[in-house]
Protein backbone atom coordinates (compact mmCIF):
# COMPACT_ATOMS: atom_id res chain seq x y z
CA UNK A 1 0.00 0.00 0.00
CA UNK A 2 3.13 2.30 0.03
CA UNK A 3 1.80 3.45 -3.07
CA UNK A 4 -0.74 5.09 -2.06
CA UNK A 5 -0.96 8.74 -1.79
CA UNK A 6 -3.50 9.99 0.57
CA UNK A 7 -4.50 7.57 3.30
CA UNK A 8 -6.92 9.66 5.27
CA UNK A 9 -9.55 8.18 2.19
CA UNK A 10 -10.83 5.04 3.29
CA UNK A 11 -10.43 2.05 0.75
CA UNK A 12 -14.26 1.24 -0.50
CA UNK A 13 -14.88 -2.45 0.60
CA UNK A 14 -14.24 -4.39 -2.54
CA UNK A 15 -10.30 -2.40 -2.67
CA UNK A 16 -9.93 -2.80 0.72
CA UNK A 17 -10.64 -6.76 0.33
CA UNK A 18 -7.81 -7.01 -2.24
CA UNK A 19 -5.29 -4.47 -1.00
CA UNK A 20 -5.82 -3.77 3.22
CA UNK A 21 -3.37 -4.51 5.40
CA UNK A 22 -1.29 -6.03 2.62
CA UNK A 23 2.89 -5.55 3.88
CA UNK A 24 5.44 -7.13 1.51
CA UNK A 25 8.76 -8.80 2.11
CA UNK A 26 12.15 -7.89 0.84
CA UNK A 27 11.00 -9.78 -2.20
CA UNK A 28 8.29 -7.59 -3.20
CA UNK A 29 5.62 -10.77 -3.65
CA UNK A 30 2.49 -9.84 -5.32
CA UNK A 31 0.29 -12.28 -3.20
CA UNK A 32 0.55 -11.90 0.37
CA UNK A 33 3.42 -14.17 2.02
CA UNK A 34 2.67 -17.08 3.92
CA UNK A 35 4.72 -16.52 7.01
CA UNK A 36 4.59 -20.35 8.65
CA UNK A 37 6.80 -19.13 11.70
CA UNK A 38 6.62 -20.13 15.52
CA UNK A 39 9.41 -17.15 16.54
CA UNK A 40 11.43 -14.44 15.47
CA UNK A 41 15.08 -14.05 15.90
CA UNK A 42 16.90 -10.62 16.81
CA UNK A 43 20.44 -9.19 15.66
CA UNK A 44 21.68 -8.97 19.55
CA UNK A 45 20.74 -9.46 23.04
CA UNK A 46 20.17 -5.67 22.80
CA UNK A 47 17.56 -5.66 20.06
CA UNK A 48 15.92 -8.33 21.84
CA UNK A 49 15.70 -7.00 25.24
CA UNK A 50 14.27 -3.57 23.36
CA UNK A 51 11.56 -5.35 21.65
CA UNK A 52 10.34 -7.31 24.86
CA UNK A 53 10.44 -3.98 26.71
CA UNK A 54 8.19 -3.02 23.69
CA UNK A 55 10.82 -0.25 22.94
CA UNK A 56 11.35 -1.32 19.41
CA UNK A 57 8.80 -2.60 16.86
CA UNK A 58 9.04 -6.15 15.83
CA UNK A 59 7.24 -9.67 16.26
CA UNK A 60 8.59 -12.13 19.05
CA UNK A 61 6.27 -15.01 19.15
CA UNK A 62 3.69 -16.22 16.98
CA UNK A 63 1.26 -16.73 19.99
CA UNK A 64 1.26 -12.92 20.23
CA UNK A 65 1.70 -11.47 16.80
CA UNK A 66 2.60 -13.23 13.46
CA UNK A 67 2.68 -11.27 10.18
CA UNK A 68 0.31 -13.19 8.01
CA UNK A 69 -1.80 -13.53 10.74
CA UNK A 70 -1.81 -9.16 11.24
CA UNK A 71 -2.36 -8.82 7.51
CA UNK A 72 -5.34 -10.75 8.14
CA UNK A 73 -6.48 -8.66 11.20
CA UNK A 74 -5.50 -5.12 9.38
CA UNK A 75 -7.68 -6.38 6.27
CA UNK A 76 -10.31 -7.27 8.45
CA UNK A 77 -10.08 -3.64 10.32
CA UNK A 78 -10.01 -1.54 6.85
CA UNK A 79 -13.18 -3.50 5.63
CA UNK A 80 -15.15 -2.71 9.56
CA UNK A 81 -14.08 0.06 10.55
CA UNK A 82 -12.08 -0.56 13.71
CA UNK A 83 -8.99 0.19 15.18
CA UNK A 84 -7.54 -3.17 16.22
CA UNK A 85 -8.08 -6.38 16.13
CA UNK A 86 -6.98 -9.94 17.14
CA UNK A 87 -7.41 -12.78 15.09
CA UNK A 88 -8.49 -16.25 16.78
CA UNK A 89 -8.57 -19.99 15.99
CA UNK A 90 -12.18 -20.19 15.76
CA UNK A 91 -15.48 -18.33 15.46
CA UNK A 92 -15.51 -19.80 19.36
CA UNK A 93 -12.44 -18.40 20.53
CA UNK A 94 -13.25 -15.10 19.00
CA UNK A 95 -16.56 -14.73 21.27
CA UNK A 96 -15.26 -16.87 24.41
CA UNK A 97 -12.19 -14.52 24.06
CA UNK A 98 -14.26 -10.99 23.82
CA UNK A 99 -16.77 -11.99 26.92
CA UNK A 100 -14.16 -13.50 29.41
CA UNK A 101 -11.39 -10.95 28.99
CA UNK A 102 -13.82 -8.19 30.22
CA UNK A 103 -15.56 -9.85 33.36
CA UNK A 104 -14.77 -11.48 35.99
CA UNK A 105 -16.64 -13.00 39.09
CA UNK A 106 -19.58 -10.58 40.33
CA UNK A 107 -20.08 -9.28 37.13
CA UNK A 108 -23.08 -10.07 34.74
CA UNK A 109 -24.19 -10.32 31.29
CA UNK A 110 -27.12 -9.69 29.46
CA UNK A 111 -27.61 -12.12 25.91
CA UNK A 112 -30.28 -12.50 23.64
CA UNK A 113 -32.20 -16.30 24.00
CA UNK A 114 -31.38 -16.81 19.70
CA UNK A 115 -27.91 -17.68 20.29
CA UNK A 116 -25.31 -20.04 18.47
CA UNK A 117 -25.38 -23.23 21.25
CA UNK A 118 -21.96 -22.85 21.98
CA UNK A 119 -21.95 -19.03 22.57
CA UNK A 120 -25.01 -19.65 25.07
CA UNK A 121 -22.70 -22.88 26.53
CA UNK A 122 -19.97 -19.62 27.24
CA UNK A 123 -22.56 -17.43 28.88
CA UNK A 124 -24.39 -20.14 30.32
CA UNK A 125 -21.94 -22.59 32.03
CA UNK A 126 -18.41 -21.58 31.19
CA UNK A 127 -18.52 -18.09 32.86
CA UNK A 128 -21.16 -19.22 35.32
CA UNK A 129 -18.61 -21.41 36.66
CA UNK A 130 -16.27 -18.29 36.74
CA UNK A 131 -18.96 -16.58 39.29
CA UNK A 132 -19.98 -14.70 36.05
CA UNK A 133 -23.92 -14.21 36.36
CA UNK A 134 -26.41 -13.99 33.20
CA UNK A 135 -29.97 -13.35 32.32
CA UNK A 136 -30.98 -14.29 28.73
CA UNK A 137 -33.94 -12.23 27.20
CA UNK A 138 -35.66 -12.03 23.52
CA UNK A 139 -33.67 -10.08 21.85
CA UNK A 140 -36.29 -7.76 19.79
CA UNK A 141 -37.83 -6.91 22.97
CA UNK A 142 -36.20 -3.76 24.49
CA UNK A 143 -38.31 -3.26 27.60
CA UNK A 144 -36.72 -6.83 28.80
CA UNK A 145 -32.88 -5.84 27.60
CA UNK A 146 -33.77 -2.50 30.27
CA UNK A 147 -35.61 -4.83 32.42
CA UNK A 148 -32.27 -7.14 32.84
CA UNK A 149 -29.83 -4.21 33.86
CA UNK A 150 -27.92 -4.60 37.19
CA UNK A 151 -25.59 -2.52 38.62
CA UNK A 152 -23.16 -5.06 38.07
CA UNK A 153 -24.13 -5.63 34.32
CA UNK A 154 -20.83 -5.59 32.15
CA UNK A 155 -21.72 -6.86 28.99
CA UNK A 156 -24.66 -7.24 26.57
CA UNK A 157 -24.11 -9.99 23.61
CA UNK A 158 -26.39 -10.57 20.61
CA UNK A 159 -25.78 -12.06 17.35
CA UNK A 160 -28.58 -10.39 14.55
CA UNK A 161 -29.81 -11.78 12.06
CA UNK A 162 -29.70 -15.10 14.87
CA UNK A 163 -29.26 -18.87 13.63
CA UNK A 164 -30.66 -20.45 12.64
CA UNK A 165 -34.69 -18.26 12.36
CA UNK A 166 -32.82 -15.22 11.08
CA UNK A 167 -34.55 -13.09 13.90
CA UNK A 168 -33.48 -9.42 14.09
CA UNK A 169 -32.14 -7.44 16.86
CA UNK A 170 -32.09 -3.38 16.72
CA UNK A 171 -28.45 -2.54 17.11
CA UNK A 172 -28.67 0.71 17.59
CA UNK A 173 -31.39 0.94 20.52
CA UNK A 174 -29.72 -1.89 22.44
CA UNK A 175 -26.17 -0.24 22.22
CA UNK A 176 -28.31 2.94 23.34
CA UNK A 177 -29.64 0.80 26.57
CA UNK A 178 -26.32 -0.88 27.24
CA UNK A 179 -24.24 2.56 27.02
CA UNK A 180 -26.77 3.96 29.79
CA UNK A 181 -25.84 0.68 31.79
CA UNK A 182 -22.25 1.34 31.72
CA UNK A 183 -22.21 -1.88 29.80
CA UNK A 184 -20.17 -2.87 26.63
CA UNK A 185 -22.14 -4.38 23.49
CA UNK A 186 -20.59 -7.22 21.80
CA UNK A 187 -22.36 -8.14 18.35
CA UNK A 188 -22.08 -11.80 16.65
CA UNK A 189 -22.07 -10.64 13.14
CA UNK A 190 -21.29 -13.80 11.33
CA UNK A 191 -24.87 -13.96 9.68
CA UNK A 192 -24.65 -10.19 8.41
CA UNK A 193 -21.13 -10.46 7.26
CA UNK A 194 -18.84 -7.26 6.73
CA UNK A 195 -20.58 -6.39 3.91
CA UNK A 196 -24.04 -6.17 4.92
CA UNK A 197 -23.62 -4.80 8.40
CA UNK A 198 -21.30 -2.39 10.41
CA UNK A 199 -21.97 -2.94 14.18
CA UNK A 200 -19.24 -0.65 15.45
CA UNK A 201 -20.96 2.53 13.24
CA UNK A 202 -24.19 1.09 14.82
CA UNK A 203 -23.15 1.74 18.60
CA UNK A 204 -21.70 -1.73 19.51
CA UNK A 205 -18.26 -1.46 21.19
CA UNK A 206 -16.84 -4.45 19.68
CA UNK A 207 -17.59 -7.22 16.97
CA UNK A 208 -16.82 -10.87 16.45
CA UNK A 209 -16.89 -13.35 13.67
CA UNK A 210 -16.19 -16.63 12.76
CA UNK A 211 -14.60 -16.31 9.88
CA UNK A 212 -14.80 -20.12 9.30
CA UNK A 213 -18.20 -18.76 7.60
CA UNK A 214 -18.85 -16.29 4.75
CA UNK A 215 -15.06 -15.12 5.26
CA UNK A 216 -13.39 -18.35 4.31
CA UNK A 217 -16.23 -18.76 2.09
CA UNK A 218 -15.00 -22.32 0.85
CA UNK A 219 -15.05 -25.00 3.43
CA UNK A 220 -11.60 -25.03 3.81
CA UNK A 221 -9.89 -23.46 7.51
CA UNK A 222 -11.78 -22.76 11.01
CA UNK A 223 -10.77 -18.93 11.99
CA UNK A 224 -11.98 -15.77 14.28
CA UNK A 225 -11.45 -12.81 14.70
CA UNK A 226 -12.18 -9.49 17.88
CA UNK A 227 -12.75 -6.20 16.39
CA UNK A 228 -12.68 -3.02 18.74
CA UNK A 229 -11.24 0.41 19.56
CA UNK A 230 -7.62 0.46 20.43
CA UNK A 231 -8.31 1.46 23.81
CA UNK A 232 -10.54 -1.35 24.70
CA UNK A 233 -8.40 -4.23 23.06
CA UNK A 234 -5.52 -2.66 25.18
CA UNK A 235 -7.03 -2.61 28.11
CA UNK A 236 -9.04 -5.89 28.33
CA UNK A 237 -8.19 -8.80 25.15
CA UNK A 238 -4.14 -7.52 24.68
CA UNK A 239 -2.85 -9.52 27.50
CA UNK A 240 -5.79 -12.06 27.41
CA UNK A 241 -4.98 -12.66 24.67
CA UNK A 242 -1.07 -13.35 24.54
CA UNK A 243 -1.11 -15.39 27.84
CA UNK A 244 -4.05 -18.01 26.87
CA UNK A 245 -3.43 -18.74 23.49
CA UNK A 246 -6.06 -18.70 21.32
CA UNK A 247 -4.27 -17.93 17.93
CA UNK A 248 -5.14 -17.96 14.39
CA UNK A 249 -2.65 -20.49 12.80
CA UNK A 250 -0.90 -17.98 10.21
CA UNK A 251 -1.49 -20.92 7.49
CA UNK A 252 -5.23 -20.37 7.77
CA UNK A 253 -4.84 -16.50 8.42
CA UNK A 254 -3.19 -16.78 4.53
CA UNK A 255 -5.95 -18.77 3.22
CA UNK A 256 -8.62 -16.26 5.04
CA UNK A 257 -6.79 -13.33 3.39
CA UNK A 258 -7.67 -14.88 -0.35
CA UNK A 259 -10.99 -15.24 0.82
CA UNK A 260 -11.20 -12.05 1.60
CA UNK A 261 -10.40 -10.66 -1.75
CA UNK A 262 -13.74 -12.89 -3.01
CA UNK A 263 -15.78 -11.60 -0.01
CA UNK A 264 -17.45 -9.10 -1.78
CA UNK A 265 -18.20 -10.96 -5.11
CA UNK A 266 -19.38 -13.94 -3.55
CA UNK A 267 -21.72 -12.54 -0.80
CA UNK A 268 -23.17 -10.67 -3.40
CA UNK A 269 -23.70 -13.88 -5.66
CA UNK A 270 -24.53 -16.32 -2.89
CA UNK A 271 -27.16 -12.94 -1.31
CA UNK A 272 -28.88 -13.04 -5.39
CA UNK A 273 -29.17 -16.61 -4.84
CA UNK A 274 -30.89 -16.60 -1.70
CA UNK A 275 -33.66 -14.02 -2.72
CA UNK A 276 -34.60 -15.77 -5.13
CA UNK A 277 -34.92 -18.91 -3.62
CA UNK A 278 -37.01 -17.21 -1.18
CA UNK A 279 -39.26 -15.60 -3.40
CA UNK A 280 -39.94 -19.20 -5.19
CA UNK A 281 -40.64 -20.83 -1.76
CA UNK A 282 -42.92 -18.40 -0.75
CA UNK A 283 -44.93 -18.26 -4.00
CA UNK A 284 -44.48 -22.40 -4.17
CA UNK A 285 -47.94 -22.61 -1.58
CA UNK A 286 -45.87 -25.48 0.22
CA UNK A 287 -44.08 -23.83 2.39
CA UNK A 288 -46.01 -21.90 5.06
CA UNK A 289 -43.11 -20.07 6.50
CA UNK A 290 -40.38 -18.30 4.66
CA UNK A 291 -38.24 -15.94 6.45
CA UNK A 292 -35.73 -13.50 4.65
CA UNK A 293 -34.07 -10.68 5.83
CA UNK A 294 -34.42 -9.39 1.90
CA UNK A 295 -38.49 -9.91 1.53
CA UNK A 296 -40.66 -7.30 3.38
CA UNK A 297 -42.71 -10.19 4.97
CA UNK A 298 -39.87 -10.34 7.65
CA UNK A 299 -41.15 -10.00 11.20
CA UNK A 300 -38.43 -7.63 11.13
CA UNK A 301 -38.40 -5.79 8.24
CA UNK A 302 -38.13 -2.41 9.77
CA UNK A 303 -35.05 -2.79 11.38
CA UNK A 304 -33.27 -4.91 8.57
CA UNK A 305 -34.05 -1.69 6.43
CA UNK A 306 -32.76 0.43 9.09
CA UNK A 307 -29.29 -1.23 9.67
CA UNK A 308 -28.20 -3.94 6.79
CA UNK A 309 -27.52 -2.85 3.62
CA UNK A 310 -28.25 -6.43 2.06
CA UNK A 311 -30.49 -9.08 2.84
CA UNK A 312 -28.77 -12.85 3.41
CA UNK A 313 -26.73 -15.33 2.04
CA UNK A 314 -29.44 -17.98 4.12
CA UNK A 315 -33.22 -18.56 4.10
CA UNK A 316 -34.99 -19.98 6.84
CA UNK A 317 -38.18 -22.13 5.84
CA UNK A 318 -40.90 -24.52 7.27
CA UNK A 319 -42.21 -27.34 5.58
CA UNK A 320 -45.19 -28.51 6.12
CA UNK A 321 -45.72 -32.05 7.69
CA UNK A 322 -42.67 -31.92 10.34
CA UNK A 323 -39.83 -33.95 10.52
CA UNK A 324 -41.05 -36.42 8.28
CA UNK A 325 -41.42 -33.42 5.30
CA UNK A 326 -38.50 -31.76 6.36
CA UNK A 327 -36.49 -35.07 5.97
CA UNK A 328 -37.80 -35.69 2.74
CA UNK A 329 -37.15 -32.19 1.05
CA UNK A 330 -33.37 -32.52 2.44
CA UNK A 331 -33.00 -36.18 0.74
CA UNK A 332 -34.56 -35.08 -2.31
CA UNK A 333 -32.08 -32.15 -3.02
CA UNK A 334 -29.34 -33.48 -5.86
CA UNK A 335 -27.22 -30.55 -5.97
CA UNK A 336 -27.98 -28.69 -1.84
CA UNK A 337 -25.97 -30.74 0.28
CA UNK A 338 -26.47 -31.72 3.90
CA UNK A 339 -24.33 -30.12 6.20
CA UNK A 340 -24.20 -27.89 9.63
CA UNK A 341 -22.29 -25.13 8.03
CA UNK A 342 -22.72 -21.71 6.38
CA UNK A 343 -21.32 -19.83 3.88
CA UNK A 344 -19.67 -21.87 1.95
CA UNK A 345 -19.35 -21.84 -2.12
CA UNK A 346 -21.48 -25.00 -1.57
CA UNK A 347 -25.02 -24.76 -0.72
CA UNK A 348 -25.78 -26.93 2.32
CA UNK A 349 -29.37 -27.36 3.84
CA UNK A 350 -29.83 -27.94 7.96
CA UNK A 351 -32.51 -29.61 9.84
CA UNK A 352 -31.63 -27.14 13.30
CA UNK A 353 -33.98 -29.24 15.45
CA UNK A 354 -32.42 -32.58 14.88
CA UNK A 355 -28.54 -31.31 14.16
CA UNK A 356 -27.57 -28.01 15.50
CA UNK A 357 -30.51 -27.05 17.77
CA UNK A 358 -31.17 -30.86 19.50
CA UNK A 359 -29.84 -29.95 22.74
CA UNK A 360 -32.59 -27.49 23.33
CA UNK A 361 -35.78 -29.05 24.98
CA UNK A 362 -38.97 -29.02 23.11
CA UNK A 363 -40.48 -25.94 24.33
CA UNK A 364 -37.46 -23.88 24.36
CA UNK A 365 -37.01 -24.76 20.55
CA UNK A 366 -40.50 -23.73 20.01
CA UNK A 367 -39.85 -20.25 21.92
CA UNK A 368 -37.39 -20.13 19.56
CA UNK A 369 -39.62 -20.83 16.34
CA UNK A 370 -37.67 -23.78 15.49
CA UNK A 371 -40.06 -26.02 14.68
CA UNK A 372 -39.92 -29.54 13.63
CA UNK A 373 -40.52 -28.49 9.61
CA UNK A 374 -38.10 -25.61 9.74
CA UNK A 375 -35.15 -25.70 7.65
CA UNK A 376 -32.09 -23.48 6.85
CA UNK A 377 -30.57 -23.16 3.44
CA UNK A 378 -27.69 -21.83 3.00
CA UNK A 379 -26.80 -20.48 -0.67
CA UNK A 380 -23.33 -21.58 -2.40
CA UNK A 381 -21.67 -19.97 -5.69
CA UNK A 382 -23.55 -23.10 -7.76
CA UNK A 383 -25.54 -21.97 -11.37
CA UNK A 384 -28.84 -20.26 -9.74
CA UNK A 385 -31.24 -22.52 -12.54
CA UNK A 386 -29.38 -25.49 -11.08
CA UNK A 387 -30.24 -24.75 -7.67
CA UNK A 388 -33.80 -23.73 -8.69
CA UNK A 389 -34.44 -26.77 -10.43
CA UNK A 390 -33.01 -28.97 -7.35
CA UNK A 391 -35.43 -27.09 -4.78
CA UNK A 392 -37.70 -27.67 -7.04
CA UNK A 393 -38.03 -31.02 -7.35
CA UNK A 394 -37.24 -31.34 -3.83
CA UNK A 395 -40.44 -29.65 -3.54
CA UNK A 396 -42.07 -31.73 -5.47
CA UNK A 397 -41.63 -34.86 -3.29
CA UNK A 398 -42.60 -33.13 -0.03
C1 LIG B 1 -20.36 -20.80 13.43
C2 LIG B 1 -20.71 -19.72 14.36
C3 LIG B 1 -19.94 -19.47 15.50
C4 LIG B 1 -18.75 -20.31 15.87
O1 LIG B 1 -17.76 -20.29 14.92
P1 LIG B 1 -16.66 -21.48 14.74
O2 LIG B 1 -15.72 -20.92 13.74
O3 LIG B 1 -17.40 -22.68 14.28
O4 LIG B 1 -16.04 -21.69 16.08
C5 LIG B 1 -20.32 -18.43 16.32
N1 LIG B 1 -21.41 -17.67 16.04
C6 LIG B 1 -22.18 -17.89 14.95
C7 LIG B 1 -23.35 -17.03 14.71
C8 LIG B 1 -21.85 -18.91 14.07
O5 LIG B 1 -22.62 -19.13 12.99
Amino acid sequence: MAKRKDDRRPLRPATAMVHGGTTRSGFGETSEALFLTQGFVYESAEAAEARFKGEAPGFIYSRYANPTVRMFEERMMALEGAEDARATASGMAAVAAALQCQVQAGDHVVASRALFGSCRYVIETVLARAGVTSTIVDGRDLDQWRAAVRPETKVFFFESPANPTLEIVDIAAVAEIAHAAGAKLVVDNVFATPMFQKPLELGADIVVYSATKHIDGQGRCLGGIVLSSKEWIDENLHDYYRHTGPALSPFNAWALLKGLETLPLRVAQQTRSAARVADLLAESGKVPKVLYPGRDDHPDAAIVKKQMTGGSTLVAFEVAGGKEAAFRFSNALEIVLISNNLGDAKSLITHPATTTHKNLTPEARAELGIGDGLLRLSLGLEDIDDLVEDIEAALAAV
